[in-house]
């Protein structure tokens, strides 16, 4: 064997092989047995492959795997062959591909997929996100801005073009996203409006694609929603779930509760032909069901989004993260999938839910197609966010924390040399890097879910040398998601509108 060529097929690699090859397996490979079968994991190249106890058992006796081993074991493959039967020379060749293509094996030094090549990481961010001010009209209970000290101010048109002129002007690429956020951003409508005509403006005569996009608590779609359809802004509304649960966080400064308001948002902004997308926080492990019921029987969507609440700002004084969380909340999201399945039994549709479609992609693909899972993260290689009063930071989770601002966007550099130069740039994407951070080093599943978030890591630990605080809910998850698609490939079709941005490297799991 000599060359590594990628998609390989089994045809082609035993055609390679030579009795004189030396194979060698990989050490650090994570394994794990289940009822007659065993999960092998390897790490760097995230791949994986479920054996029967029989055949890991049969490739362990020819000492072609070795659990728990973190040295190289060797073989020449004539001496492997010798004695075996043609029926079980052709069944060890197989499993000889296997292993290879899955980066379990190396074959003359050989290893099919390079980890140093598999994980570009991108050099300049695509999207945008502006903070166009730090007020609101609601006063959540796990609002990041709680613990911040934020602009008073709401971002001026002249700071807001500056921002757009500059990003299309100095960061190379050729499709941009300006995001607008807060704060609640439809209470600076005039930067909305003139930011989103300037960007248009500014892109078309650069040559550039951009795309409009607005987080809003959907209390003034129904002054605004006409407009943002003008605009071609997409529009994403944040809303919990039915009344019980919305109304517990989602509140006014009085405590009253949100829902109906918001739900008449949701039917302005429909009527004037905007098709939002929906965001939920999910505070109790047992809400993802009936909010994913609530999102599909009750707004009719078969796209949204669960995010699971952090602890940051207002919440970490007024919502209580027990230490069993991650489990609890790992158990509750892993429902999602019954509820996706026999949704799709019934309707024939599958439902698109983030990010479970996300993390199915990263069992069946090497791409990485999200910032926020990927190593380091897109914190400032991705992303940048901007403050109300011009301020520059690596994420928009970032907006409001000084250690991760770069500069103004008044006085700051070419905003290209900025990120080529800026220390607190270079420094995080370093210590972001999975295996820069000492929990997730040696982490099975490091490249599937990168190593979590910089910003919850500086939020719940003060620095961002530690792995995510819900890093158990990731360990359970993306091993419950590979014995669940083993089980029911089908499950592949939950990868939703991800298909379109991932090349599928694990076709048939297991
Ligand atoms: S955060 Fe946890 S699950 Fe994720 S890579 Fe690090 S150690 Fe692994
Ligand atoms: S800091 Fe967090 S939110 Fe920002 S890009 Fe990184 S992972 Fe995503």
């Amino acid at each position: 064997m000599s060359t590594c060529a990628l998609d390989l097929t089994y045809e082609n690699f035993k055609k390679q092989l030579s009795p004189e090859d030396t194979l060698a397996t990989v050490p650090g490979l994570y394994f794990s047995p289940r009822n007659g079968r065993v999960l092998i994991v390897e790490p760097d190249s995230a791949s994986w492959q479920v054996l029967t106890r029989e055949d890991s058992g049969f490739l362990i006796h020819l000492r072609l795997l070795a659990p728990g081993s973190s040295s190289r074991l060797w073989r020449k493959l004539k001496d492997l062959r010798a004695g075996l039967s043609p029926d079980l020379e052709e069944q060890l060749d197989r499993w000889l591909y296997r292993l290879f293509i899955n980066n379990m094996l190396t074959i003359n030094g050989y290893t099919y997929h390079q980890p140093s090549k598999l994980w570009p990481i991108q050099k300049y961010p695509h999207y945008f996100n502006l903070h166009l001010t730090e007020a609101c009209n609601l006063h959540c209970r796990y609002c990041r801005v709680g613990d911040l000290n934020l602009p008073a101010q709401p971002m001026s048109v002249e700071t807001c073009k500056k921002i757009i002129r500059r990003v299309i002007e100095e960061i190379p690429g050729e499709k941009i996203i300006i995001g607008f956020h807060g704060g609640e951003p439809l209470l600076n409508i005039d930067c909305l409006i003139e930011g989103s005509k300037y960007a248009g403006e500014l892109a078309a005569a650069a040559g550039k694609e951009v795309t409009l996009s607005l987080q809003t608590n959907g209390l003034l779609l129904s002054r605004y929603s006409g407009l943002l359809k003008e605009l071609k802004v997409e529009v994403g509304v944040s809303i919990d779930g039915p009344a019980d649960i919305h109304n517990q966080h989602r509140i006014f400064r009085s405590g009253r509760g949100s829902f109906e308001e918001v739900m008449a948002g949701i039917k302005s902004g429909r009527a004037a032909g905007l098709s939002p997308g929906f965001l939920a926080v999910v505070h109790k492990p047992e809400n993802y069901l009936p909010v994913a019921r609530f999102m599909v029987e009750t707004l009719g969507a078969t796209s949204f989004r669960l995010n699971y609440s952090c602890y940051e700002g207002r919440a970490k004084n007024e919502l209580d993260f027990d230490r069993q969380r991650a489990e609890n909340f790992a158990r509750g999201w892993l429902r999602l999938l019954d509820f996706a399945v026999e949704y799709q039994r019934q309707t024939g549709t599958w439902l698109s839910i983030d990010d479970l479609n996300l993390f199915i992609a990263h069992l069946l693909s090497k791409d990485r197609p999200h910032m926020c899972y990927r190593s380091p993260c897109g914190a400032g290689n991705s992303i940048l966010g901007f403050g109300a009063d011009g301020k520059i930071y690596l994420c928009e989770e970032l907006v409001g924390k000084e250690d991760f601002c770069l500069g103004q966007i008044d006085f700051a550099p070419r905003l290209d040399k900025l990120l080529e130069e800026s220390e607190i740039n270079l420094r995080a994407a370093d210590r972001r890097q999975v295996d820069n951070v000492a929990a997730c080093a040696g982490c099975p599943w490091k490249r599937f879910h990168g190593a979590g978030c910089l910003n919850k890591s500086f939020e719940y630990f003060g620095d961002i040398e530690h792995c995510d605080p819900m890093c158990h809910f990731y360990r359970v998850i993306f091993e419950e998601l590979i014995w669940k698609l083993v089980d029911n490939p089908e499950l592949k079709n939950l990868t939703s509108y991800y298909k379109k941005y991932i090349k599928i490297h694990n076709e048939s799991p297991g």
